[in-house]
């Protein structure tokens, strides 16, 4: 006589692994076993340490993912949500400790039903489909998701982590492109929130759309989107602008916008050494070297790329040594940097926005400070510049030891400038996780604490889903 324990049978039969459940329930390729099968890209983040090796479960449907949090809760296992697992904040990959009560659920296999509406210029897009699969549908018929980035993520993880990207100065964050959404949520019902729309106009009160966008995985599975699309543009054109001081960048910004409203599509401020770590692995430019350039395009009908020259040439800044090139190949260097910066040192990677007006003063007193504080490190700056974002990347050069109390001591310094002197915020576009968990904690009112709380005990009120090292109310 035998009795069933949770995963098996006790008694002379070996117990059962977690997930062979799973697999009986959902058919074997939806269940990759550590150790048994490949699941290093699952556990292998875009920056960082690889996480430890658990199982992975790939549904393929909705229903199949409302099985597996069904089987969650039974057993009380957490359950990681996971898209491209391209996320910068350490939420999308397993922490080293995770043991067998962490299964990582991949939104992988989530891929039917793509729809795109040329006449509503919207898409139904499953979770798992990435971006670029998304665009080249979309291109079919002149339209895009206007939302541009140097990684290639899932839709459903674009929508937990808010993605924000470097056309946010024209087109907006995925907040301000999704219209609707179809989440799976962990609650006693395992209840399926369905605000899926392909229209614009819908206001029949409140609408708990938003509550998922930028909620990390820890308010419920993500398995449909419903996006705006957009028109592409007829032309596109860009610049590469060298200059002396960055404050320099703000005034440029200023007078674009104004002379090119609403054409201009990007504006890009990259450091001396982030553009020699692009260098590394990217083509390079015939650029005169400046301790900062700009990246700058414009997108719209024919004739938007003379407007853009016209306006540099009347700058109140110097441009003459600009070089306007094909915008193709001006963001080729531009998306380089983050891959060429991991090849030069240990990257300590901070995504901060402050005032526009402030950026200046943050990238070059921010240096002063880390050099100071660690002789061999390098600030090497770029990014959004005009959303006031700014990846602001301390490198450690290779063989030196950054341990977590450095990597500590070296946010504080970031983040106390970002947050406390300039009224930043320590998370400009790349969401919550571990990485910055406490600055979330110290920055969050306690009304926000409590209300964080309340949704997640409403929508995960056993606490399986999302990685556990977000921040206490998202991760209890
Ligand atoms: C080279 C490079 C450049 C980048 N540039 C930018 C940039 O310019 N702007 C920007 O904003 N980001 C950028 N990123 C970060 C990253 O690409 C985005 O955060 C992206 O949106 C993450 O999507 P993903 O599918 O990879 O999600 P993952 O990394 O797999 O997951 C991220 C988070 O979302 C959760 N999640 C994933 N899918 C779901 C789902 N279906 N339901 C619920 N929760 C889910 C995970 O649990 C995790 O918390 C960059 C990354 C790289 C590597």
């Amino acid at each position: 006589m035998s009795r069933r324990s949770t995963y098996g049978i006790i008694g002379s039969v070996r117990p059962a692994h977690p997930t062979d459940e799973l697999a009986r329930l959902l058919g074997r390729p939806a269940v990759l076993r550590a150790g048994r099968d490949d699941t290093a890209r699952y556990t292998t983040p875009a920056r960082g340490p690889a996480g430890a090796a658990v199982d992975v479960v790939r549904p393929a449907s909705t229903e199949e993912v409302r099985e597996v949090v069904r089987w969650a809760r039974e057993h009380r296992i957490r359950l990681l949500p996971q898209g491209a697992n391209s996320g910068l904040v350490g939420a999308s990959t397993p922490p080293g400790d995770a043991g067998d009560r962490l299964v990582v659920l991949s939104t992988d296999r989530l891929r039917d039903g793509l729809r795109v509406d040329e006449v509503d210029r919207t898409a139904l897009v499953p979770a798992g489909i990435r971006l670029s699969e998304l665009n080249r549908a979309a291109a079919e018929v002149g339209l895009w998701f206007p939302i541009d980035l140097g990684a290639d993520p899932s839709l459903g993880g674009m929508v937990a982590t808010d993605t924000g990207g470097a056309r946010m100065l024209r087109h907006g964050d995925v907040r301000r492109n999704t219209l609707g959404l179809e989440v799976v949520l962990a609650d006693d019902g395992v209840s399926v929130v369905d605000t899926l729309r392909v229209h614009r106009k819908q206001n029949e009160g409140l609408d708990p759309t938003a509550l998922f966008v930028g909620s990390s995985g820890a308010l419920g599975v993500i398995t449909r989107v419903a996006v705006d699309l957009s028109v592409r543009p007829a032309e596109t054109l860009a610049a590469w602008i060298p200059l002396d001081d960055p404050h320099d960048a703000v005034r440029l910004l200023g007078h674009l916008e104004r002379r090119l409203d609403p054409l201009l599509s990007a504006f890009e401020v990259v450091s001396a050494a982030a553009r020699r770590a692009a260098a590394v692995v990217g083509p390079t430019l015939p650029l005169r070297p400046a301790p900062w350039a700009v990246l700058v395009e414009v997108a719209g009908p024919e004739g938007a790329g003379d407007l853009l020259v016209a306006a540099a040439a009347d700058a109140p800044v110097p441009t003459d040594d600009a070089l306007v090139l094909p915008a193709a190949s001006a963001w080729r260097v531009r998306h380089a940097v983050t891959e060429g910066l991991a090849r030069t040192g240990t990257v300590v990677g901070h995504d901060v926005a402050v005032p526009r007006a402030d950026l200046a003063d943050l990238v070059t007193s921010a240096a002063a400070q880390v050099t100071a504080t660690w002789p061999d490190a390098t600030v090497a700056d770029f990014g959004h510049w005009g959303d006031g974002g700014v990846h602001l990347n301390v490198v450690f050069p290779p063989g030196a030891t950054v341990d977590d109390a450095l990597v500590e001591a070296v946010h504080d310094i970031v983040f106390t400038l970002a947050v406390d002197r300039h009224g930043g915020t320590f998370s400009a576009e790349h969401g919550v996780g571990p990485a910055n968990a406490s600055w979330w904690l110290r920055s969050a009112s306690p009304a926000t604490f409590e209300l964080v709380s309340a949704l997640r005990r409403t929508c995960d009120p056993l606490g399986v889903l999302g990685h556990p090292g977000l921040p206490g109310p998202l991760s209890a």
